[in-house]
Protein backbone atom coordinates (compact mmCIF):
# COMPACT_ATOMS: atom_id res chain seq x y z
CA UNK A 1 0.00 0.00 0.00
CA UNK A 2 1.26 3.06 -1.32
CA UNK A 3 1.39 5.45 1.98
CA UNK A 4 0.45 9.03 2.41
CA UNK A 5 3.49 11.59 2.19
CA UNK A 6 4.10 14.76 3.62
CA UNK A 7 3.77 16.46 0.42
CA UNK A 8 0.32 15.03 0.02
CA UNK A 9 -0.60 17.08 3.12
CA UNK A 10 -1.97 20.84 3.33
CA UNK A 11 -1.05 22.15 6.33
CA UNK A 12 -1.39 25.81 6.51
CA UNK A 13 -2.21 26.60 9.89
CA UNK A 14 -2.16 23.42 11.50
CA UNK A 15 -0.23 22.04 14.48
CA UNK A 16 1.52 19.36 12.55
CA UNK A 17 3.64 16.44 15.29
CA UNK A 18 6.36 15.42 13.23
CA UNK A 19 8.25 12.27 15.44
CA UNK A 20 11.71 12.54 14.45
CA UNK A 21 14.76 10.42 15.53
CA UNK A 22 17.16 12.61 17.23
CA UNK A 23 18.48 10.08 18.99
CA UNK A 24 22.04 11.64 18.62
CA UNK A 25 25.50 10.83 20.87
CA UNK A 26 26.12 13.22 23.08
CA UNK A 27 28.99 13.61 25.50
CA UNK A 28 29.47 15.89 28.49
CA UNK A 29 31.91 18.81 28.15
CA UNK A 30 33.28 20.59 30.82
CA UNK A 31 29.74 20.37 32.57
CA UNK A 32 27.34 20.89 29.57
CA UNK A 33 25.96 18.47 27.07
CA UNK A 34 27.64 18.17 23.49
CA UNK A 35 26.08 16.66 19.86
CA UNK A 36 29.01 14.96 18.56
CA UNK A 37 27.31 13.92 15.24
CA UNK A 38 24.29 15.69 14.27
CA UNK A 39 23.18 14.18 10.94
CA UNK A 40 19.95 13.06 12.44
CA UNK A 41 19.19 16.54 13.02
CA UNK A 42 20.62 17.35 9.44
CA UNK A 43 18.61 14.67 7.86
CA UNK A 44 15.16 16.17 9.11
CA UNK A 45 15.94 19.18 7.47
CA UNK A 46 13.81 18.24 3.96
CA UNK A 47 10.94 17.41 5.65
CA UNK A 48 11.12 20.79 8.44
CA UNK A 49 11.71 22.98 5.39
CA UNK A 50 8.88 21.80 3.72
CA UNK A 51 6.34 21.93 6.56
CA UNK A 52 7.86 25.55 7.02
CA UNK A 53 7.48 26.76 3.61
CA UNK A 54 4.00 25.09 3.64
CA UNK A 55 2.79 27.44 6.55
CA UNK A 56 2.89 24.56 9.18
CA UNK A 57 3.12 25.00 13.04
CA UNK A 58 5.58 22.19 13.57
CA UNK A 59 5.78 20.14 16.99
CA UNK A 60 8.23 18.45 17.27
CA UNK A 61 8.60 15.14 19.21
CA UNK A 62 11.75 12.65 19.82
CA UNK A 63 13.49 10.39 22.27
CA UNK A 64 16.91 10.44 23.25
CA UNK A 65 18.79 7.50 25.21
CA UNK A 66 17.18 5.25 27.66
CA UNK A 67 15.57 6.86 30.72
CA UNK A 68 13.31 4.66 31.21
CA UNK A 69 10.47 6.73 32.47
CA UNK A 70 12.78 9.13 34.86
CA UNK A 71 14.20 12.66 34.13
CA UNK A 72 17.33 12.05 33.31
CA UNK A 73 19.11 15.13 32.99
CA UNK A 74 21.92 14.19 30.94
CA UNK A 75 19.35 12.91 28.31
CA UNK A 76 17.41 16.70 27.81
CA UNK A 77 16.64 17.13 24.39
CA UNK A 78 17.76 20.96 25.15
CA UNK A 79 20.62 21.14 23.25
CA UNK A 80 19.44 19.37 20.55
CA UNK A 81 16.79 22.72 20.18
CA UNK A 82 19.94 24.51 19.89
CA UNK A 83 21.33 23.11 17.39
CA UNK A 84 18.57 22.94 15.60
CA UNK A 85 18.25 26.11 14.99
CA UNK A 86 21.26 26.56 14.11
CA UNK A 87 20.91 24.70 11.34
CA UNK A 88 17.61 25.55 10.55
CA UNK A 89 18.70 29.68 10.72
CA UNK A 90 15.36 30.01 13.15
CA UNK A 91 14.32 29.77 16.49
CA UNK A 92 13.51 26.83 17.64
CA UNK A 93 11.39 26.74 20.94
CA UNK A 94 11.86 24.24 23.63
CA UNK A 95 9.89 23.51 26.41
CA UNK A 96 10.96 20.82 29.54
CA UNK A 97 7.89 18.63 28.62
CA UNK A 98 6.07 16.67 26.42
CA UNK A 99 2.65 17.21 27.73
CA UNK A 100 0.64 19.48 30.14
CA UNK A 101 -0.44 22.99 30.36
CA UNK A 102 2.83 24.83 29.77
CA UNK A 103 3.21 23.15 26.66
CA UNK A 104 -0.19 23.74 25.53
CA UNK A 105 0.03 27.18 25.91
CA UNK A 106 3.59 27.38 23.86
CA UNK A 107 1.29 25.11 20.92
CA UNK A 108 -1.13 27.47 21.23
CA UNK A 109 1.13 30.61 20.44
CA UNK A 110 2.27 29.34 17.99
CA UNK A 111 2.51 30.88 14.19
CA UNK A 112 2.54 29.17 10.68
CA UNK A 113 6.37 28.25 10.20
CA UNK A 114 7.02 28.32 13.80
CA UNK A 115 8.81 25.27 15.57
CA UNK A 116 8.52 23.56 18.68
CA UNK A 117 10.76 20.83 20.37
CA UNK A 118 9.43 18.88 23.14
CA UNK A 119 11.41 17.51 25.83
CA UNK A 120 12.05 13.64 25.18
CA UNK A 121 8.90 11.41 25.31
CA UNK A 122 10.78 8.64 27.17
CA UNK A 123 10.80 10.69 30.69
CA UNK A 124 7.19 9.01 30.78
CA UNK A 125 6.95 5.09 30.65
CA UNK A 126 4.05 5.32 29.20
CA UNK A 127 6.00 6.31 25.81
CA UNK A 128 7.12 2.75 25.38
CA UNK A 129 4.03 0.71 26.82
CA UNK A 130 2.03 3.17 23.74
CA UNK A 131 -0.64 3.96 26.78
CA UNK A 132 -3.69 5.21 25.36
CA UNK A 133 -4.21 8.05 27.86
CA UNK A 134 -0.35 9.44 27.25
CA UNK A 135 -1.06 9.32 23.45
CA UNK A 136 -4.55 10.71 23.78
CA UNK A 137 -2.67 13.91 25.80
CA UNK A 138 0.11 13.99 22.84
CA UNK A 139 -2.75 14.03 20.28
CA UNK A 140 -4.71 16.98 21.76
CA UNK A 141 -1.25 19.25 20.97
CA UNK A 142 -2.23 18.89 17.19
CA UNK A 143 -4.38 18.37 13.66
CA UNK A 144 -1.80 16.44 11.61
CA UNK A 145 0.64 13.86 12.24
CA UNK A 146 4.01 13.22 10.61
CA UNK A 147 6.43 10.36 11.36
CA UNK A 148 10.14 10.80 9.83
CA UNK A 149 11.82 8.73 12.58
CA UNK A 150 12.71 5.59 10.36
CA UNK A 151 15.24 4.61 12.88
CA UNK A 152 11.99 4.53 15.87
CA UNK A 153 9.81 3.05 13.55
CA UNK A 154 9.75 -0.91 14.35
CA UNK A 155 9.19 0.46 18.32
CA UNK A 156 5.24 0.24 18.69
CA UNK A 157 5.38 3.38 21.13
CA UNK A 158 3.06 5.96 22.16
CA UNK A 159 5.23 8.69 19.85
CA UNK A 160 5.18 6.55 16.43
CA UNK A 161 1.95 4.82 16.73
CA UNK A 162 -0.16 6.06 19.20
CA UNK A 163 -0.52 9.09 18.58
CA UNK A 164 -0.65 8.67 14.80
CA UNK A 165 -4.07 6.12 15.95
CA UNK A 166 -5.97 8.96 17.61
CA UNK A 167 -5.25 11.59 15.28
CA UNK A 168 -6.48 9.31 12.56
CA UNK A 169 -9.63 8.53 14.64
CA UNK A 170 -9.93 11.77 14.72
CA UNK A 171 -10.21 12.23 10.77
CA UNK A 172 -6.73 13.86 10.77
CA UNK A 173 -4.27 12.59 8.34
CA UNK A 174 -1.25 10.71 9.02
CA UNK A 175 1.74 10.89 6.41
CA UNK A 176 5.62 9.77 6.35
CA UNK A 177 8.30 12.53 6.22
CA UNK A 178 10.41 13.21 3.37
CA UNK A 179 13.57 10.68 4.78
CA UNK A 180 11.36 8.14 5.90
CA UNK A 181 9.86 7.92 2.33
CA UNK A 182 13.17 8.01 1.05
CA UNK A 183 14.12 4.41 3.65
CA UNK A 184 11.20 3.02 2.95
CA UNK A 185 12.23 3.87 -1.25
CA UNK A 186 15.73 2.34 -0.94
CA UNK A 187 15.22 -0.69 1.72
CA UNK A 188 12.18 -1.53 -0.06
CA UNK A 189 11.25 -0.89 -3.81
CA UNK A 190 14.51 -0.31 -4.91
CA UNK A 191 15.16 -4.14 -3.98
CA UNK A 192 12.06 -5.81 -4.82
CA UNK A 193 13.50 -5.68 -8.79
CA UNK A 194 16.75 -5.08 -8.44
CA UNK A 195 19.24 -4.90 -11.26
CA UNK A 196 21.12 -7.68 -11.43
CA UNK A 197 23.37 -8.48 -10.45
CA UNK A 198 21.95 -8.04 -7.11
CA UNK A 199 24.75 -8.57 -4.42
CA UNK A 200 23.97 -8.84 -0.81
CA UNK A 201 27.05 -8.65 1.88
CA UNK A 202 25.87 -9.36 5.25
CA UNK A 203 28.41 -9.62 8.56
CA UNK A 204 28.25 -8.57 12.13
CA UNK A 205 28.44 -10.61 15.52
CA UNK A 206 25.01 -13.01 15.25
CA UNK A 207 23.69 -15.68 13.12
CA UNK A 208 20.54 -15.01 15.15
CA UNK A 209 20.29 -11.19 14.15
CA UNK A 210 20.59 -11.84 10.47
CA UNK A 211 18.88 -15.12 9.61
CA UNK A 212 15.93 -14.14 8.88
CA UNK A 213 17.38 -10.76 6.50
CA UNK A 214 19.01 -13.94 5.07
CA UNK A 215 16.40 -16.51 4.39
CA UNK A 216 14.51 -13.15 2.62
CA UNK A 217 17.25 -11.61 0.59
CA UNK A 218 17.95 -15.47 -0.50
CA UNK A 219 14.86 -15.16 -2.67
CA UNK A 220 15.83 -12.23 -4.43
CA UNK A 221 19.62 -11.88 -4.75
CA UNK A 222 22.13 -13.41 -6.67
CA UNK A 223 24.91 -13.46 -4.46
CA UNK A 224 25.27 -13.66 -1.13
CA UNK A 225 28.93 -12.65 0.59
CA UNK A 226 29.21 -13.68 4.73
CA UNK A 227 31.33 -12.29 7.17
CA UNK A 228 31.97 -10.88 10.84
CA UNK A 229 31.88 -13.23 13.61
CA UNK A 230 28.41 -14.88 11.74
CA UNK A 231 30.87 -16.85 9.59
CA UNK A 232 32.34 -18.69 12.14
CA UNK A 233 28.82 -20.41 13.05
CA UNK A 234 28.28 -21.02 9.32
CA UNK A 235 32.27 -22.80 9.96
CA UNK A 236 30.93 -24.70 12.87
CA UNK A 237 27.97 -25.87 11.42
CA UNK A 238 30.54 -27.43 8.33
CA UNK A 239 32.48 -29.39 11.22
CA UNK A 240 35.71 -27.37 11.23
CA UNK A 241 37.14 -25.71 14.67
CA UNK A 242 36.57 -22.23 15.08
CA UNK A 243 38.61 -21.24 18.31
CA UNK A 244 37.57 -19.11 20.86
CA UNK A 245 35.69 -17.13 17.81
CA UNK A 246 32.44 -16.24 18.90
CA UNK A 247 29.85 -18.55 17.56
CA UNK A 248 26.23 -19.81 18.53
CA UNK A 249 26.37 -23.59 18.73
CA UNK A 250 22.43 -23.69 18.39
CA UNK A 251 22.13 -22.14 15.22
CA UNK A 252 24.49 -23.87 13.35
CA UNK A 253 21.18 -25.69 11.77
CA UNK A 254 19.77 -22.63 10.91
CA UNK A 255 23.09 -21.74 9.05
CA UNK A 256 23.17 -25.14 6.74
CA UNK A 257 19.31 -24.58 5.96
CA UNK A 258 20.76 -21.43 4.39
CA UNK A 259 23.51 -22.77 2.67
CA UNK A 260 21.09 -25.50 1.40
CA UNK A 261 18.55 -22.96 0.21
CA UNK A 262 20.71 -21.33 -1.76
CA UNK A 263 22.07 -24.01 -3.55
CA UNK A 264 18.45 -25.25 -4.20
CA UNK A 265 17.99 -21.56 -5.37
CA UNK A 266 21.09 -21.05 -7.44
CA UNK A 267 22.01 -18.27 -5.73
CA UNK A 268 25.78 -17.60 -4.77
CA UNK A 269 26.79 -18.00 -1.25
CA UNK A 270 30.06 -17.03 -0.64
CA UNK A 271 32.12 -17.95 3.06
CA UNK A 272 35.21 -16.78 3.88
CA UNK A 273 38.25 -18.64 3.07
CA UNK A 274 40.77 -17.15 5.05
CA UNK A 275 40.64 -15.50 8.62
CA UNK A 276 42.74 -12.95 10.40
CA UNK A 277 42.99 -14.45 14.11
CA UNK A 278 44.96 -13.22 17.01
CA UNK A 279 45.62 -15.03 20.17
CA UNK A 280 43.28 -13.42 22.98
CA UNK A 281 45.27 -12.95 26.59
CA UNK A 282 43.88 -12.38 30.17
CA UNK A 283 45.54 -8.51 30.78
CA UNK A 284 44.45 -8.86 34.39
CA UNK A 285 42.45 -5.63 34.06
CA UNK A 286 38.99 -5.52 33.84
CA UNK A 287 36.42 -2.91 32.03
CA UNK A 288 33.71 -0.66 33.45
CA UNK A 289 31.36 -3.40 33.77
CA UNK A 290 34.28 -5.52 35.52
CA UNK A 291 34.75 -8.04 32.79
CA UNK A 292 38.29 -8.85 31.85
CA UNK A 293 40.36 -7.12 29.12
CA UNK A 294 41.68 -9.40 27.08
CA UNK A 295 44.86 -8.62 24.81
CA UNK A 296 44.55 -9.63 21.42
CA UNK A 297 48.43 -10.93 20.93
CA UNK A 298 49.95 -11.92 17.43
CA UNK A 299 47.18 -11.06 14.78
CA UNK A 300 48.05 -13.16 11.42
CA UNK A 301 45.94 -14.74 8.93
CA UNK A 302 44.50 -18.22 8.98
CA UNK A 303 44.17 -19.66 5.98
CA UNK A 304 43.11 -23.48 7.36
CA UNK A 305 39.52 -24.18 7.16
CA UNK A 306 40.01 -24.50 11.56
CA UNK A 307 40.91 -22.06 13.75
CA UNK A 308 43.76 -23.56 16.37
CA UNK A 309 42.10 -23.95 19.77
CA UNK A 310 43.73 -20.20 21.20
CA UNK A 311 43.00 -17.91 18.70
CA UNK A 312 40.03 -16.29 17.81
CA UNK A 313 38.91 -15.09 14.59
CA UNK A 314 38.41 -10.94 14.00
CA UNK A 315 38.01 -10.32 10.23
CA UNK A 316 38.41 -11.75 7.01
CA UNK A 317 41.47 -12.93 5.39
CA UNK A 318 43.19 -10.71 2.49
CA UNK A 319 42.48 -13.59 -0.05
CA UNK A 320 38.37 -13.87 0.23
CA UNK A 321 38.68 -9.88 1.08
CA UNK A 322 39.82 -9.83 -2.81
CA UNK A 323 37.40 -12.08 -3.82
CA UNK A 324 34.83 -10.40 -2.31
CA UNK A 325 35.67 -7.22 -3.61
CA UNK A 326 35.52 -8.98 -7.47
CA UNK A 327 32.07 -9.73 -7.19
CA UNK A 328 30.92 -6.59 -5.08
CA UNK A 329 32.62 -4.60 -8.34
CA UNK A 330 30.48 -6.60 -10.98
CA UNK A 331 27.25 -6.20 -8.78
CA UNK A 332 24.57 -3.27 -10.44
CA UNK A 333 22.73 -3.49 -7.14
CA UNK A 334 24.36 -4.00 -3.55
CA UNK A 335 22.67 -4.31 -0.51
CA UNK A 336 25.28 -4.43 3.04
CA UNK A 337 24.38 -4.67 6.16
CA UNK A 338 27.16 -5.82 8.93
CA UNK A 339 30.76 -5.44 8.86
CA UNK A 340 32.85 -7.47 7.76
CA UNK A 341 35.14 -8.11 10.90
CA UNK A 342 35.70 -6.07 14.20
CA UNK A 343 36.57 -2.74 12.82
CA UNK A 344 36.83 -0.74 15.43
CA UNK A 345 40.03 -2.38 16.18
CA UNK A 346 42.63 -0.96 13.02
CA UNK A 347 44.15 -4.57 12.69
CA UNK A 348 40.84 -5.93 12.47
CA UNK A 349 39.34 -3.27 9.67
CA UNK A 350 41.09 -4.56 6.49
CA UNK A 351 38.35 -6.41 5.31
CA UNK A 352 35.45 -3.65 6.02
CA UNK A 353 37.88 -1.49 3.84
CA UNK A 354 38.25 -3.72 1.10
CA UNK A 355 34.55 -4.18 1.08
CA UNK A 356 33.72 -0.65 1.40
CA UNK A 357 36.31 0.64 -1.40
CA UNK A 358 34.42 -1.96 -3.56
CA UNK A 359 31.16 -0.97 -3.07
CA UNK A 360 32.57 2.17 -3.80
CA UNK A 361 33.98 1.76 -6.81
CA UNK A 362 31.04 -0.50 -7.81
CA UNK A 363 28.73 3.09 -7.45
CA UNK A 364 31.14 5.39 -8.73
CA UNK A 365 32.30 3.44 -12.29
CA UNK A 366 29.89 0.67 -12.80
CA UNK A 367 27.07 2.19 -12.06
CA UNK A 368 25.51 0.06 -9.04
CA UNK A 369 22.66 1.12 -7.14
CA UNK A 370 24.47 1.02 -3.54
CA UNK A 371 22.09 0.89 -0.37
CA UNK A 372 23.93 0.64 2.82
CA UNK A 373 21.42 -0.92 5.65
CA UNK A 374 22.46 1.18 8.99
CA UNK A 375 23.76 0.65 12.01
CA UNK A 376 27.73 -0.29 12.13
CA UNK A 377 28.48 -0.51 8.41
CA UNK A 378 27.73 3.32 7.93
CA UNK A 379 30.14 3.28 11.04
CA UNK A 380 32.30 1.69 9.12
CA UNK A 381 32.14 3.93 5.66
CA UNK A 382 32.55 6.78 7.24
CA UNK A 383 35.45 5.46 9.30
CA UNK A 384 36.81 4.81 5.50
CA UNK A 385 36.23 7.95 4.49
CA UNK A 386 34.09 6.79 1.76
CA UNK A 387 30.32 8.12 3.29
CA UNK A 388 29.36 10.31 0.91
CA UNK A 389 29.73 7.98 -2.24
CA UNK A 390 27.26 5.56 -1.90
CA UNK A 391 23.63 6.02 -3.57
CA UNK A 392 22.37 5.34 -0.01
CA UNK A 393 22.61 4.85 3.59
CA UNK A 394 19.66 4.12 5.67
CA UNK A 395 19.72 6.12 9.53
CA UNK A 396 17.92 3.12 10.85
CA UNK A 397 19.72 0.08 12.37
CA UNK A 398 17.34 -2.37 13.96
CA UNK A 399 14.46 -0.91 12.18
CA UNK A 400 16.15 -1.21 8.60
CA UNK A 401 17.17 -4.94 9.61
CA UNK A 402 13.11 -5.13 10.62
CA UNK A 403 12.14 -4.00 7.27
CA UNK A 404 14.58 -6.08 5.30
CA UNK A 405 13.14 -9.33 6.85
CA UNK A 406 9.82 -7.90 5.24
CA UNK A 407 8.35 -7.25 9.01
CA UNK A 408 6.01 -4.19 8.46
CA UNK A 409 7.05 -1.56 10.58
CA UNK A 410 4.39 -0.50 13.12
CA UNK A 411 5.32 3.09 12.72
CA UNK A 412 4.62 2.84 9.07
CA UNK A 413 1.41 0.61 9.49
CA UNK A 414 0.17 3.51 11.58
CA UNK A 415 0.04 6.15 9.09
CA UNK A 416 -3.28 6.66 6.10
CA UNK A 417 -2.73 5.25 2.36
CA UNK A 418 -3.20 7.55 -0.14
P1 LIG B 1 26.04 -6.17 14.25
O1 LIG B 1 25.50 -5.18 15.24
O2 LIG B 1 25.47 -7.54 14.40
O3 LIG B 1 26.04 -5.66 12.82
O4 LIG B 1 27.55 -6.38 14.68
C1 LIG B 1 28.48 -5.36 14.61
C2 LIG B 1 29.58 -5.66 15.58
O5 LIG B 1 30.10 -6.95 15.33
C3 LIG B 1 30.73 -4.69 15.48
O6 LIG B 1 30.85 -4.00 16.70
C4 LIG B 1 31.92 -5.56 15.19
O7 LIG B 1 33.05 -5.18 15.94
C5 LIG B 1 31.48 -6.93 15.65
N1 LIG B 1 32.19 -7.99 14.94
C6 LIG B 1 32.23 -8.20 13.63
N2 LIG B 1 33.03 -9.26 13.35
C7 LIG B 1 33.50 -9.72 14.54
C8 LIG B 1 34.36 -10.78 14.92
N3 LIG B 1 34.91 -11.58 13.99
N4 LIG B 1 34.59 -10.97 16.22
C9 LIG B 1 34.04 -10.18 17.13
N5 LIG B 1 33.22 -9.15 16.84
C10 LIG B 1 32.97 -8.92 15.56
Amino acid sequence: MVKLTVNDLKVRGKRVFVRVDYNVPMEEKDGVMVINDATRIKETLPTLDLLISQGARIILAAHLGRPKGQREPAMSLRPVAAKLADMIHRPVAFVDDCLGEKVEKTVGLLKDGDILLLENVRYYKEEEENCPVFSADLAKLADVYVNDAFGAAHRAHASTVGVARVIAQRGGQCAVGLLMERELKFLGDELDKPARPFVVILGGAKVSDKIKVIDRLLEKADTILIGGAMAYTFKLAQGHQTGKSLIEPDRTGLALAAVAKAKQRGVQFLLPTDNVIATPVDSGRVNKKGRPIYDLQNPRVNTALDIPADAEGFDIGPATAQRYAEVIRGAKTILWNGPMGMFEDKRFAEGTNIVAKAVVDATQQNGAKSIIGGGDSVKALHQAGLGEQVTFMSTGGGASLEFLEGTELPGVAALGDK
